[in-house]
């Protein structure tokens, strides 16, 4: 018992040590920013070994503590931040605005419009050469496009809590709630302002069978751009291609605005501080020189999440959430620059491990978007044992986390079906395609099947076996999947398709205030420093809740709008 007392003290302390250490070791940056959060807990490892000790009479051992992690196969982006003194004979010039917005997303370009149609000079600084922005739906309450649709705000809020495990503190999630509606309505204005006609409309939901209480009726949030006629055949509307060109759109909009600039291939590197307040950025030129940009009104940090920065992900996600994951994101930006920068200036930032956006449909070998294959809709997830593992018709993410818990994080397994469920799907030179690839498995058994691709086939019979015995009494009595969405295998050719998670984003960021206002480590207002979209936190807590429509996109759209509305307030 006590023993296990000083166990627990020891791992909490030199996990987040470590970690912190190993971000600031192998990156070589940050080892500043990495002392003004590690610093605090290298403080209190050291009084919980004394508390230990004079409690106990046992001295805490910290250093051999196994901290489970796993090499992030990931990609790597170019990362902004520089953790050093930049000199003042460093900055080519110096400029004055309003409000500068760092990063081109989703959320950044939301914040540099309301600024600018609020009449504040706005610059707007975007590392790569074009800004991302991946999404096909998005969620909101109260636009006008979703008149008549009935949403109660109580049950939404409860449910956003609910998925966060109530370890966020209330107020963004709220102002979500409160204000998306209206962020909705300014998008839909701007994009009125552009020439191609985007229409955010709803996506008609049936109510969920998915064994989640949302995606039903219950919260009907879910708006999209499906109505827009402008959109290539090649958009991919279903895979979250479709957010690049409604992205693009802003920016031709935003060209219209005399006191908005937008500048690509600019990274910003550092805040500047004056005082206590955050009073612009420094940016590294094209051309490798440095400038100054001071923000009378504020900061926004529009920076995306980690994903593209496999230190960061080690150090701050869980290894299962990344170790066997393609990448499904193809703007490699995100990099936690906002993060770093923030944590330099003292912000607080979410608690470790920090939500993946990781989600079912994955490759081994590339973004191959699996759902354009119907039949796994209808077959089974199967691990290496040749054993299901989760109820297959749960929200992605779920399903996701379920393999990524399979020994091996998931590697080896596969999604079964028979050609009775391909209906619709392929013909034969499809099937040939993916089998030349190495992706896709048959044979005229569950056993041979399961030679062919090196799962146990016995218990691939046997699991198929009980499957299908289960649709007699019409119940799943293993994981309480809806069979009246399913069938049963009756067929003689037998499919494997390989499948791994993919990752799409982190949503663990720097704490906010409702107001999107950074906090620092005292939980005071860092003035000047706003964070909004993945840059920002205290919004999702240990996973990415998709059975609630789009509270990725949605809180990019509104903490944008919210963030540069306050900032212009000058509060
Ligand atoms: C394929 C795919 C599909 C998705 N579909 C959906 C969906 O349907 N619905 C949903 O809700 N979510 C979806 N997501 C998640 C969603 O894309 C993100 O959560 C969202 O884009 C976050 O927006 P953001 O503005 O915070 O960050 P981002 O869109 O990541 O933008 C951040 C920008 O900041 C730039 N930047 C970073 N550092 C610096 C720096 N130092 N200086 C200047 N610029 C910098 C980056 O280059 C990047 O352009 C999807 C993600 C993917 C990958």
């Amino acid at each position: 018992m006590l023993l296990s007392k000083c166990a627990r003290d020891c791992t909490l302390s030199s996990v987040s040590r470590r970690d912190f250490l190993r971000g600031a070791g192998t990156m070589g940056v940050a080892a500043g920013a990495m002392a003004a959060l590690g610093g605090a807990g290298v403080a209190v490892a050291a009084e919980e070994g004394a508390a230990a000790e004079s409690a106990y009479g046992l001295a805490c051992e910290t250093g051999w503590v196994p901290v489970k992690k796993a090499a992030c196969p990931g990609p790597r982006g170019p990362v902004g931040f520089e953790d050093r003194e930049i000199a003042a004979d460093e900055i080519a010039a110096t400029e004055d605005c309003d409000i500068v917005v760092v990063g081109a997303g989703i959320a950044g370009l939301m914040a540099a419009l309301k600024g600018a149609e609020e009449g504040a000079n706005v610059i707007c600084v975007e590392k790569m050469t074009k800004g991302r922005g991946c999404f096909e739906c998005f969620g909101a309450v109260g636009a006008k496009c979703q008149e008549g649709i009935e949403i109660n705000k109580v049950h939404l809020l409860d449910e956003m809590y609910r998925a966060a495990y109530w370890r966020v503190r209330p107020e963004p999630i709220r102002t979500y709630v409160d204000r998306s509606g209206e962020a909705t309505d300014f998008w839909q204005a701007m994009l009125d302002k552009g020439a191609n006609g985007f229409v955010i409309s709803k996506v008609e939901q049936a109510p969920s069978t998915n064994g989640m209480p949302a995606m039903t009726q219950l919260i009907d949030t879910e708006l999209g751009f499906y109505d827009s006629p402008c959109l290539p055949p090649d958009a991919g509307v279903r895979s979250g291609y479709s957010g690049i060109y409604v992205c693009l759109e802003m920016q031709e909009v935003a060209k219209q605005y005399d006191n908005l600039q937008l500048r690509f291939s600019t990274p910003a590197v550092q805040l500047v501080r004056e005082g206590e307040r955050v009073a612009g950025i420094i940016v590294k030129n094209a051309d490798g020189t440095y400038g100054q940009i001071n923000a009378a009104k504020g900061v926004i940090l529009a920076t995306g999440g980690y994903d593209a920065n496999p230190e960061l992900m080690e150090a701050w996600t869980r290894p299962e959430d990344y170790a066997t994951s393609s990448w499904w994101n193809p703007g490699w930006g995100t990099t936690g620059d906002g993060h770093l920068m923030g944590i330099k200036v003292g912000a607080q930032m979410d608690p470790c491990p920090q939500p993946v956006m990781n989600f079912r449909w994955g490759n081994p070998d590339s973004f191959f978007d699996a759902r354009t294959w119907n039949a796994i809709y209808f077959g089974l997830m199967i691990n290496p044992e040749g054993k299901r593992f989760v109820r297959e018709d749960l929200p992605f993410q779920s399903v996701s986390n379920a393999q990524n818990a399979q020994p091996g994080y998931g590697a080896g397994c596969f999604q079964v079906f028979d050609e009775n469920m391909m209906e619709g799907m392929g013909d034969d030179a499809t099937i040939q395609e993916f089998k030349d690839k190495g992706w896709l498995f048959e044979g005229a058994t569950p056993q041979e099947l399961g030679a062919a691709c090196g799962i146990d086939g016995d218990n691939l019979a046997a699991t198929i076996e009980r499957y299908n015995g289960f649709f007699a009494g019409g119940v799943d009595e293993d994981f309480n999947r809806d069979l009246a969405t399913t069938m049963p295998f009756t067929g003689t050719r037998f499919f494997a398709l390989t499948t791994n998670s993919c990752v799409l984003a982190t949503g663990g960021g720097l704490t906010i205030n409702g107001d999107c206002q950074v906090l620092d480590i005292d939980d005071k207002v860092i003035g000047g420093l706003y964070a909004v979209g993945n840059a920002s936190g205290n919004f999702f807590a240990g996973n990415y809740p998709r059975h609630i429509p789009g509270t990725s996109i949605g809180r990019a759209i509104t903490f944008g709008y919210v963030a540069a509305e306050h900032a212009m307030k000058g509060e």
